[in-house]
């Protein structure tokens, strides 16, 4: 495709394309039928050290900002993979490294970058708040040198293949925190401690291959050496991951929309009905130019916004835009793809359905439209809050 020859990190772009070649179509399929997790997968990536890019070299990463893994992750979803079994531990490994003791960083990262442990799950949703964060109610209460952890928390993926997990919970009661956004801590929970000690898995099954999960706190005891930061101030910790969670899906989100354009273009040059090419028509022609229009766009909003994550400026409208352009463009050229695959758009075999299926996610997760057009509206353009 043209202007590739613009793109940032060639050589990661080739190796992690060499690396998703063995990984095709059929592997994903067997998966996706099964529910089941992509542990060769993830295995390899982590072994190429693909997955620690982000953390410092001191710490055995590549040492690399937050645009190189942007580009790991579009690129194993342009090649027709799915990062969402392990993009976590890209955004929740930036909440233990800026807000983590010396102890706690040198203790786990060494062990995250080497595959040792694995960072992969993310705690933050409960079902009775919803996007109200402020609302959640999973408590940690002090006794001694523990805390005693009490809730619940659903859709929180790649817990049952997650050695940690970063937990968002309450340590005041917001109705007797000074803000409503003060009050909440951050532990990291050892996964291989909780289960069965406090801690209760229970998967979720979705309409794509997520791995996502409900979680039950019975009394859970997490040492209080596992606090990031300080007690009561995790949502403002939580935040700035949120922000390199939002570049680094919306990045997925190009490569999903590049995967959508480039089997599009291929299929519509090849298939001849009516005795020529469906490519040459404009009905078929149209949508997959504007698609590419749309990833373009969306692509230039990534780019800044990770330009302002990597600068450590305010970057959180921009990462809302980002998120909101690739998801859109993403589904777009989805849709697209479905049509000029006429019926075998549907058929399994071809992997359209189940890419079509999997970037839908990203309208809803890891933030709603609605709530970012609400950020936009009212931090941007000065409308009226409606909450
Ligand atoms: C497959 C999957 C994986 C996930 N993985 C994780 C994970 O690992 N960790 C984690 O913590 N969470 C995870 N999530 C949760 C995800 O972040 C939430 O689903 C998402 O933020 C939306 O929250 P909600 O589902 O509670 O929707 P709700 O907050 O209940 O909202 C429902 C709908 O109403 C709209 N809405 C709500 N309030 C308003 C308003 N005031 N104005 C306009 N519209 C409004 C929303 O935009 C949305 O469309 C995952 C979700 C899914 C589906």
């Amino acid at each position: 495709m043209s202007h590739d020859s613009d793109q940032t990190f060639p050589e990661i772009r080739e190796a992690v394309r060499r690396l998703c070649a063995r990984f095709p179509g059929a592997y994903w399929r067997a998966l996706d039928r099964d529910r089941e997790y992509p542990t060769a997968f993830v295995t390899a990536l982590t072994e190429a050290g693909f997955l620690s890019v982000l953390i410092p070299e001191t710490y055995g990463g590549s040492g690399l900002g937050l645009s190189a893994g942007a580009a790991v992750l579009e690129e194993i979803h342009r090649s027709g993979c799915n990062g969402g079994a392990c993009h976590a531990q890209m955004y929740t490994m930036g909440t233990v490294l800026a807000h983590g003791s010396p102890a706690q960083k040198q203790g786990y990262l060494p062990k995250v970058a080497s595959g040792e442990l694995r960072l992969q799950a993310f705690g933050v949703t409960e079902p009775d708040a919803g996007t109200d964060t402020t609302r959640i109610t999973t408590f940690a209460r002090r006794e001694g040198d523990h805390y005693v952890v009490s809730g619940k928390k659903l859709w929180i993926s790649r817990a049952e293949h997650s050695d940690l997990m970063v937990l968002l919970c309450r340590t005041t009661a917001r109705a007797d925190a000074a803000k409503p956004s003060e009050g909440m801590s951050v532990l990291l929970v050892d996964m291989r401690q909780a289960v069965g000690n406090g801690l209760t898995i229970r998967p979720v099954r979705t309409m794509i291959n997520h791995a996502t999960t409900e979680l039950f706190f019975e009394d859970l005891r997490v040492p209080v050496a596992n606090l990031i930061g300080e007690e009561g101030q995790g949502f403002r910790y939580i935040l700035s991951g949120m922000n390199a969670e939002r570049i680094l899906i919306a990045a997925e989100c190009i490569g999903d929309a590049r995967f959508f354009i480039d089997r599009a273009s291929a299929y519509a040059r090849d298939r001849s009905v009516f005795g020529r090419p469906i490519g040459q028509n404009q009905g078929v022609q149209f949508p997959i130019a504007r698609a590419y229009v749309q990833m373009i766009a969306a692509e230039l909003m990534v780019q800044k916004a990770a330009a302002l994550f990597e600068a450590g400026l305010p970057c959180g409208t921009e990462a809302n835009m980002a998120k909101l352009a690739a998801s859109e463009a993403s589904w777009y050229a989805a849709d697209m793809c479905v049509q000029t695959h006429g019926g075998f758009g549907f058929a399994e075999e071809y992997d359209i359905e189940r890419k079509f299926r999997e970037t839908r996610l990203y309208q809803v997760a890891p933030i709603s439209t609605n709530l970012i057009l609400s950020h936009v509206a009212t931090h941007v353009l000065d409308l009226p809050k409606s909450f």
